[in-house]
């Protein structure tokens, strides 16, 4: 049976997607060679619109809020359709450190774009600092405490997304989607915008146009009907997402004119072992330690997440001994107590990047062909709103207005 929605790419977004979808009523079929394998394994699971704020991206910021405010609803719920799972999610909020004075300055710019993007982050001196978290170095000179920034552990969350995608019906299929089908006799053209479509019954998402689907071939202009796979199979679909992480734009070589600008910044990121008795951090601390960046994100489990380098190093994922003993130092000079810690784990992930850093959501200016992906280092604070800007493309055939920064075409 056609599925109304193919979803490529098993990540925390896809599967977000997928089953939000289903939820929705949608059948949903999900490709991945490796499911969960991608940079959401690697993530930190910071759910930080406050801390992680720029100036020149205060769309991005308002979208995270809105994103963490959906956080804990959607981690219920997710939660009850996969039996009862754990997801993680801690609400201490997150302390922002300067550790020298020289780092203050630092502190002093976040306060700044939060004074201008009217955000609420409460200024602590060095000495309040320790009363919250006894475990930071005397040096500390000042923090800024932001209650709203959370966390999730993302292997938790996407574990969660598997089982729960299955149990909803969805159907999760190994393999790598190599290019898009497109039915000659459909009606839309590549590179023309959609015109308004009504909407469609529950069951099938706009573009999807089943008087074409008898003549599907991979080649030129007609709706995404869709997607063949490296193995030679191909999966017909009402409707496509494309949510492959770094790879998003490569089913979608064969569509002249599409451009989804994803590229691979590099993340080294460790894995700490429970702490030795009364050395839990309380909540999340992130610094800069004499210029270096650094943030140690504690789980309740008592796994201490300690991260992150941020490289354009091409799609190598290797772990440099440097980027281990960075981490490292700055998070002993910041916490000495994390010497202790066995160190269990080195990874690199790549976080899927656009040129202006916010992600690509919706319809794209073809036929049943949308788009998620491109999240960088926010993917997991966007899925949840990510798949609901999805859904809502899927039924309406256009992203809500508020939401027009992140329209997948706006590279086109
Ligand atoms: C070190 C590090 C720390 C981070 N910390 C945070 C954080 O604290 N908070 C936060 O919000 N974000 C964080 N991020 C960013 C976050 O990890 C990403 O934004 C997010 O995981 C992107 O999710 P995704 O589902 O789009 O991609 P991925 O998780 O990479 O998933 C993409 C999937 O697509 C599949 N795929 C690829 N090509 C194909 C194909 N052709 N066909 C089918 N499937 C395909 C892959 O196998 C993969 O499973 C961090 C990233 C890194 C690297």
């Amino acid at each position: 049976v056609t599925p109304d929605l193919v979803v490529v790419g098993a990540g925390i977004v896809g599967l977000s997607v997928a089953w939000r979808a289903l939820g929705a009523g949608l059948t949903v079929t999900v490709i991945d060679p490796a499911p969960g394998q991608g940079a959401s394994r690697v993530a930190a699971g910071m759910l930080a619109p406050v801390t992680e704020a720029r100036a020149a991206e205060a769309p991005l910021t308002r979208l995270g809020l809105e994103s963490a405010r959906r956080w804990p609803a959607f981690a219920e719920q997710l939660a009850d359709d996969a039996g009862g799972a754990d997801l993680g999610l801690r609400r201490e909020g997150t302390l922002q450190v300067a550790f020298d004075d020289d780092d203050r300055r630092a502190l002093d710019e976040l306060a700044g774009v939060l004074d201008l993007l009217g955000l609420d982050a409460e200024r602590l001196g060095g000495r309040d600092c320790r009363k919250l978290v006894p475990l930071l170095a005397p040096r500390v000179r000042a923090g800024l405490l932001a209650r709203g920034d959370w966390q999730v552990d993302p292997r938790r969350a996407v574990g969660a997304l598997l089982v729960a995608v299955e149990r909803r019906g969805g159907t999760l299929r190994a393999g790598r989607a190599v290019g898009l089908l497109q039915a000659r006799a459909g009606r839309s053209r590549v590179g023309q915008p959609r015109p308004p479509q009504p909407r469609p019954p529950r069951s099938r998402p706009a573009g999807a146009q089943a008087d074409g689907r008898a003549t599907l071939e991979p080649g030129p202009a007609g709706p995404v009907a869709g997607v063949s796979l490296a193995d030679g199979t191909t999966v017909e679909a009402g409707a496509v997402v494309l949510a492959a992480g770094t790879a998003l734009a490569e089913p979608a070589g064969s569509i002249d004119g599409l451009h989804l600008p994803v590229r691979p910044v590099k993340g080294e990121i460790l894995r700490l072992a429970a702490k030795p008795a009364g050395c839990a951090l309380p909540l999340t601390i992130r610094a800069t330690v004499q210029g270096r960046v650094v943030y140690l994100v504690p789980r309740a489990d008592g796994e201490t997440v300690v991260g992150a380098t941020v490289e354009e190093a091409g799609f190598d994922r290797s772990v440099r001994a440097g980027a281990v003993s960075d981490l490292l130092r700055a998070a002993i000079d910041l916490v000495p107590a994390v010497a202790e810690y066995p160190l269990v784990e080195a990874t690199a992930g790549l976080r899927p990047a656009t040129p202006d850093n916010a992600p690509l959501i919706g319809p794209t200016a073809v036929a049943g062909l949308h788009v998620a992906g491109g999240h960088y280092r926010n993917g997991v604070l966007l899925a949840p709103i990510t798949a609901d800007l999805v859904l809502a493309g899927l039924e309406q055939g256009r992203l809500p207005a508020e939401a027009a920064a992140f329209s997948a075409g706006r590279f086109t």
